[in-house]
């Protein structure tokens, strides 16, 4: 049985490579110019589109909309959003508070929008459930929990063993805590859909078309430049290659395997008939989904950073890696252990020196961008988008400010990262440290985080 790796995912094995679009043919002007065909900027394009149908809007893709992280991820659609503990301590808990109900919101507003365009995105709204399988996962768990509810998410609840036995059988799971705000999909249907939809509101997309400069008014490619008020960059993993950017974002790589199909003797084994997303507490962490054709799609960090900021060579994955992703499966699913691989795949993420989504629009220059969302995108740039179609409003006299204006993480900023090598020595260290440190929790040296992953967080600046 051969694994299939690379192929940029197993979302595009199973619907197919899209048909090209038309790359730019030459010089062009806009209103508004997004330069990225993912999430971010599909659903910046479909809000501005909606509320100000007259706008012309041009999408510049460099190679197809969904080949970045939005066609590869694991399709948790849920409400975690990078930074948000950070943006209470700069603005304080309320701000933060709003952030976070923004961000519950928006899961169902994903789900909404995609049911009225016609969106068939195999979602399934089963909440998120993440499960301890070691004492010190249980302590972090626990610890997780009661900060949430601390936090006003009242709906979250806490599973003992028992419980969460009932909806899922993972092996050595001690509890869990699950949320309603959260939902598993098939990231391609989804972002395919989307370009679809924007493309018929009258959206311009440019696919093959590679941004190889932005400035003020204008991106410029190997075709031609397209000149607009606002140029918005919504590249998220891939942000480090635009010119001045290289030390912006970190783009983290994460890795995923897909199962073939497992019988049903073997989910009566799993159970998992919630099709809840499924995380776990390691430090490394995994994530995975039922997905809607009967297989277990697993991810997690594999070589977490490439030298020089490098992204992507189509998905491709190392061995090594696949393998360690496998030995997860198999460990907290001994029931598939038989199963094979079908697919293996990986995809870049963007990651902020101080781990925190943001969003900018700078007023001065028409300049704007959203992401670092650190792996939790798929809701995030929903979320971005929307914050950044207000920010434009705003600006150019369309609209006032809006209660997405004013979030804490509108025109956060922070310092870049270091240069290399330290930036490539600096991430292996970490992702080094917390494996040491997951591999002594799981063999119950500690009931406690270790504190190699204590002393990792509190370097990076990721705790
Ligand atoms: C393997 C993996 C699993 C993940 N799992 C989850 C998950 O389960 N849940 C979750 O919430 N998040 C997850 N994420 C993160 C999430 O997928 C991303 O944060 C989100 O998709 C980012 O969307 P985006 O539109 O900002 O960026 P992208 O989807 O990366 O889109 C950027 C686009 O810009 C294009 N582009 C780049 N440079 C240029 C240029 N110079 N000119 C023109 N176009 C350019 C790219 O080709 C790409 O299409 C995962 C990420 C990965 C890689």
């Amino acid at each position: 049985m051969t694994t299939v790796n690379g192929g940029i995912s197993y979302w595009y094995a199973a619907n197919g490579l899209p048909a090209p679009r038309e790359p730019l043919p030459g010089d062009a002007t806009a209103d508004v110019c997004v330069v990225g065909g993912g999430y971010t900027g599909l659903w910046t394009a479909y809000y501005l589109k909606k509320a100000a149908p007259f706008l012309r809007i041009t999408v510049l893709e460099k190679d197809f909309c969904g080949y970045g992280a939005s066609g590869r991820n694991g399709g948790w659609l849920y409400n975690g959003v990078a930074g948000r503990d950070r943006y209470a301590r700069l603005h304080g808990r309320e701000a933060a508070v709003r952030l976070q109900r923004a961000m519950n919101d928006t899961v169902d507003e994903v789900i909404r929008v995609a049911a009225e365009e016609g969106i068939d995105a195999g979602v399934h709204k089963g909440g998120v459930l993440e499960v301890a399988t070691c004492p010190a996962q249980l302590a972090r768990l626990k610890a997780f929990h009661a900060a949430e509810v601390a936090f006003g998410e009242t709906d979250r609840v806490l599973l003992g063993a028992r419980e969460t036995a009932e909806r899922i059988r993972v092996a050595g799971a001690a509890g869990a805590t699950w949320t309603p705000h959260g939902a598993r999909l098939d990231p391609v249907r989804l972002v395919r859909g989307l370009a679809a939809v924007v493309e018929a509101l009258g959206v311009v997309i440019h696919e093959s078309t590679p941004v190889t400069r932005i400035r003020a008014q204008q991106a410029r490619t190997p075709y031609g430049t397209v000149r607009a008020p606002y140029v918005l960059r919504c590249t998220e993993g891939f942000t480090a290659a635009l010119e001045g950017q290289r030390r912006t974002w970190l783009p983290m790589n994460s890795s995923m395997i897909v199962t073939e199909p497992l019988p049903e003797r073997v989910w009566e084994r799993i159970g998992w008939e919630g099709r809840e997303t499924l995380g776990d507490l390691a430090h490394a962490y995994m994530y995975a989904q039922r997905t809607e054709d009967g297989r277990i799609a697993l991810g997690g960090r594999g070589v977490p950073y490439r030298f020089g900021s490098r992204t992507d060579n189509d998905g491709r994955t190392r061995p090594a890696t696949v393998a360690a992703l496998r030995e997860i499966l198999v460990r907290l699913f001994p029931a598939a252990a038989g199963a094979a691989v079908d697919h293996a795949w990986s995809g870049v993420l963007g990651v902020p020196r101080d781990w925190c989504a943001a969003v900018e629009l700078d007023r001065t220059t028409g300049l704007g961008w959203a992401g670092g969302y650190v792996g939790s995108g798929v809701a995030t740039a929903n979320l971005a988008a929307r914050t950044l179609c207000d920010l434009v409003r705003l600006d150019s006299g369309q609209g006032g400010a809006t209660g997405l204006t004013t979030l804490p993480w509108v025109s956060h900023r922070v310092r870049r990262w270091e240069p290399e090598p330290l930036r490539w020595l600096g991430v292996h260290t970490l992702y080094a440290a917390y494996r040491t440190a997951d591999r002594r929790e799981r063999a119950g040296r500690t009931a406690h985080t270790d504190p190699v992953a204590r002393l990792a967080d509190r370097i990076s600046g990721r705790g």
